[in-house]
């Protein structure tokens, strides 16, 4: 790992956090611009489940670290390297295009073996399309994502210029992520674009396992994979089996369980083997009759309505996750105990989800005031300022409990 630990590594992988603030800034302005127009793209509750599973994607390191760092380490050590090492512009340059290839196949992977759909499809799961859902990001590529970036190493791209292109390439996904812009001309030959990766959203049978791309769009022209938006066929987002739920556990999880599920169910060993390399809905043949079947239910969005005094929480729940991450990324009274803060990320990522799917259950409210207690406990290991610091957030994450109960007497008494 010695040389993913220099200072310009860490320098270079804050590349993301820096951009932060724009990407915050601008989910404000398109939601604005959303408003006025009359063509607002945004639900509270999807975008909180987006950006919650965003942040702890950036999260994800206090807990595990990058399996291919260690990797790339490794190979460094046994493997004469290509005898060069890019550099200069051309360099640059050259980098960044071929990290974009590697990342065609490594998205195209990600969305054609359930192995690794497993992973991508957090980033799939909203049924909405903004800049909200650029930061939907999943928390478990760690796992395999690399092995697609190695072919980068043997031709000589040193570590800090592959970390550097690739945080440039997410940086500009961000962009794309939005139906306000329409098609852009020769752009859509050469680039990513908005129209171009709407359609790699859309889960309607003509545009599904299309448009790759990360940067250029050129490698789907060329392999075969591209579709161009159609006036006719408006996108419908989200995944064919959509999960219904805004937790970021669910979120995580379901696929990785429905294949150990089925491999687990198939009395065939041939299809146990195969289900992890298979396509993402193919399944053995002896569980087709009890695979879910489209619902027309399944096809409106998931949306649970719910009071006021919830959203206002739900928002606020959001607030505490992103500051969590922040002050455990930014000041060193957190060091050490990043993994706690990661833990208390998903405690209130999951509370807010069944927050927002109108949970009442008195083990939901009692859960909700032991969590705030945690929460503060936490905060006064740090300072009794911290701890005080952290109440009225918490006393706004629980308005909820005392603002909507009449609300729910009032709806239960007409109905
Ligand atoms: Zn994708
Ligand atoms: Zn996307």
């Amino acid at each position: 790992m010695g040389f993913l630990k220099t200072p310009r590594y860490t320098h270079l992988m804050n590349l993301i956090a820096t951009a932060v603030p724009f990407f915050l800034f601008a989910i404000a302005a398109e939601w604005l611009w959303g408003r006025v127009s009359g063509r607002d793209t945004y639900r509270l509750n999807d975008s909180v489940s987006s950006l919650t599973l965003g942040g702890l994607s950036q999260a994800r390191r206090f807990v595990v670290l990058g399996i291919g760092g260690s990797v790339y380490a490794w190979l460094m050590t046994i493997t004469p390297f290509a005898p060069w090492r890019l550099d200069g512009w051309m360099g640059w340059v050259l980098a960044f295009i071929l990290y974009d290839l590697c990342y065609y196949w490594s998205h195209r992977a990600g969305h054609e073996i359930k192995l690794f759909w497993a992973s991508h499809v957090v980033h799939h799961q909203s049924e909405d399309y903004n800049l909200s859902t650029a930061l939907r990001q999943t928390s478990t590529g760690f796992l395999f994502g690399w092995i697609f970036y190695t072919p980068l190493f043997f031709i000589g791209v040193p570590g800090e210029m592959m970390v550097t292109v690739g945080a440039l390439n997410l940086i500009y996904q961000f962009w794309v992520h939005t139906e306000h812009v329409g098609e852009l001309g020769w752009f859509e030959y050469v680039f990513v674009s908005p129209s171009n990766h709407r359609v790699h959203h859309a889960r309607n049978p003509c545009y599904l396992d299309r448009n790759y791309g990360g940067v250029f769009i050129v490698w789907d022209r060329f392999f075969g994979s591209y579709q161009r938006e159609q006036a006719a066929e408006p996108c419908v987002y989200g995944i064919t089996t959509p999960i219904r739920s805004w937790s970021p556990w669910e979120a995580w999880v379901h696929v990785y369980r429905d294949m150990l599920s089925d491999m687990w169910r198939t009395t065939s060993w041939r299809h146990r083997m195969f289900v992890p390399f298979s396509h993402p809905a193919w399944k053995p043949s002896d569980l087709i009759k009890d695979a879910p079947t489209e619902s027309q239910d399944s096809l409106s969005k998931f949306d649970p309505q719910v009071t006021v005094a919830r959203k206002l929480s739900g928002a606020m729940n959001l607030l505490l996750i992103t500051a969590i991450l922040v002050v455990a990324q930014q000041f060193d009274a957190l060091h050490g105990y990043e993994a706690i803060a990661w833990g208390m990320m998903l405690w209130l990522g999951i509370a807010n989800a069944a927050l927002l799917s109108n949970a009442r259950s008195t083990v939901f409210k009692g859960l909700e005031i032991a969590r705030s207690v945690v929460l503060v406990g936490c905060a006064l290991q740090l300072s009794a300022l911290w701890a005080l610091a952290t109440l009225p957030a918490i006393a706004l994450t629980l308005g909820w409990m005392f603002l909507d109960g009449e609300a729910y007497e009032a709806a239960d008494a007409t109905s």
